[in-house]
């Protein structure tokens, strides 16, 4: 079968003496030679074509060599074929899924660990295991042992598959990112009214959904570049920046509280929540200085060594809450955030038609990953691939019923 695959046989510390511009997909390359994955000696797994998959910016970090080294634990495939963002079709029936990536204990062929009985098999204890599936890493998309979004076939346990039957492709393909996002959102449990979101990429601007599906009423800020930025819900986008605390006391009528050596002011009466959706230093140390006392940070798919000032955190008591992937929760009534993201992504008011900025087919790969990583410069969000031309897309749904074009 045809797919790109990612080979990280080659040593980092050679990677990493070759300039970052050069390097992005360096390790990549399409094949057309590869064996269609086989079926683990287990019930309930199925063959399945996808039929669009995103771009993350975990896999442009796969391609540039910039993963965490510690987090290379957790994902120790040589081979991988990318795409854990993928709409997939049954090649037999027809019908269409979305595919939960995560892979637990129960896919796996283990009995239940700690983390899978207590209800979060998304921090699963066994990511490292392969057990029946061959699957050296947490989810679907970083081991070629069952294919991935970025190739012809990929093979999923009946349990990981949720159905979109019309969804548009553009819509359904955002399932797993907006499981993602809506298992930060439920982080917080609401202890006041405002919020910021940091970066409105896909994972913010799904971010600003899911909260504004939840907290109808909470006043939400977006922060951070792009031209969708205020489309799916926040009451105000502004430019990223120490400026932003100054724009905040103005609007919400707090206090500003200047360090003798340090730029960026300290929001007195400042917001409840903050997301972190960059993960750099200057997003973070912004998003403390946010905080009022007792408030909440909540860090989502980022990772790696940071250099910030944390002093906030110990002197105004806050909270940071780490996230990753999805699945139950007890907020849903026990449904997983996956389940609950299939439902509004079918429903046309949730505002996210516009998220899906570029399709390529997979021998424009290349550019597809120069894209995504461009990211805002290139006017792109979320970048997809069609590993399989001859599906078509499915079309539907206007642009629209979100507040775009709010300043
Ligand atoms: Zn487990």
């Amino acid at each position: 079968m045809r797919a790109v695959l990612a080979d990280l046989s080659v040593p980092r510390y050679l990677l990493s003496a070759v300039p970052a511009t050069r390097r992005l997909g360096g390790m990549l390359s399409l094949r057309d030679d590869l064996a269609v994955p086989e079926l683990p000696d287990a019930p309930g797994w199925m063959l399945l074509r996808p039929e669009l998959a995103g771009i993350c910016g975990s896999d442009v970090a796969v391609a540039r060599a910039k993963s965490s080294t510690v987090l290379s634990a957790f994902y120790s495939a040589r081979r991988q074929i990318l795409g854990h963002e993928i709409v997939v079709v049954d090649d037999h029936g027809g019908d269409r899924f979305a595919l939960d990536p995560v892979l637990s204990c129960v896919h796996r062929g283990f009995e239940p660990c700690r983390s899978c009985r207590e209800g979060h098999p998304y921090v699963c204890e066994r990511f490292d295991q392969p057990g029946v599936t061959g699957c050296r890493s947490p989810t679907q998309g970083f081991d070629a042992a069952l294919g991935g979004g970025w190739g012809e076939f990929v093979v999923a346990h009946r349990s990981q598959l949720h159905p979109v039957g019309s969804t548009p492709s553009r819509r359904a393909v955002l399932a797993e990112p907006a499981s993602i996002a809506l298992h930060a959102a439920l982080r917080w449990r609401r202890t006041g009214d405002r919020a910021v979101v940091i970066g409105p990429g896909t994972i913010g601007l799904l971010t600003v959904a899911a909260l504004r599906r939840l907290h109808p009423d909470l006043d939400i800020t977006v922060v951070g570049p792009g031209a969708l930025r205020g489309s799916t819900g926040a009451d105000r986008a502004l430019d990223s920046g120490p400026h932003v605390v100054q724009a905040l006391a103005e609007v919400h009528g707090g206090r500003v509280v200047r360090p003798r050596l340090t730029r960026t002011p300290i929001l007195e009466r400042g917001v409840d929540l903050v997301v972190d959706c960059v993960g750099r230093p200057g997003t973070i140390d912004l998003g403390l200085h946010l905080l009022r006392p007792n408030g909440m940070l909540v860090l989502v798919g980022g990772a790696g060594r940071q250099k910030v000032d944390w002093s906030l955190v110990w002197n105004r008591q806050l909270t940071v809450q780490g996230t990753v992937n999805s699945g139950p929760e007890p907020a849903l009534g026990g449904r997983t955030t996956m389940a609950e993201a299939v439902q509004w992504l079918a429903d046309p008011a949730y505002p996210v038609d516009g998220l899906v900025t570029h399709t390529f087919v997979l021998p424009e790969w290349r550019e597809a990953l120069d894209t995504a990583a461009a990211g805002p410069r290139a006017g792109a969000v979320k970048v997809t691939l069609r590993p399989n031309a001859d599906l078509p897309l499915v079309a539907g749904f206007t642009a629209g019923g979100g507040r775009a074009g709010l300043a």
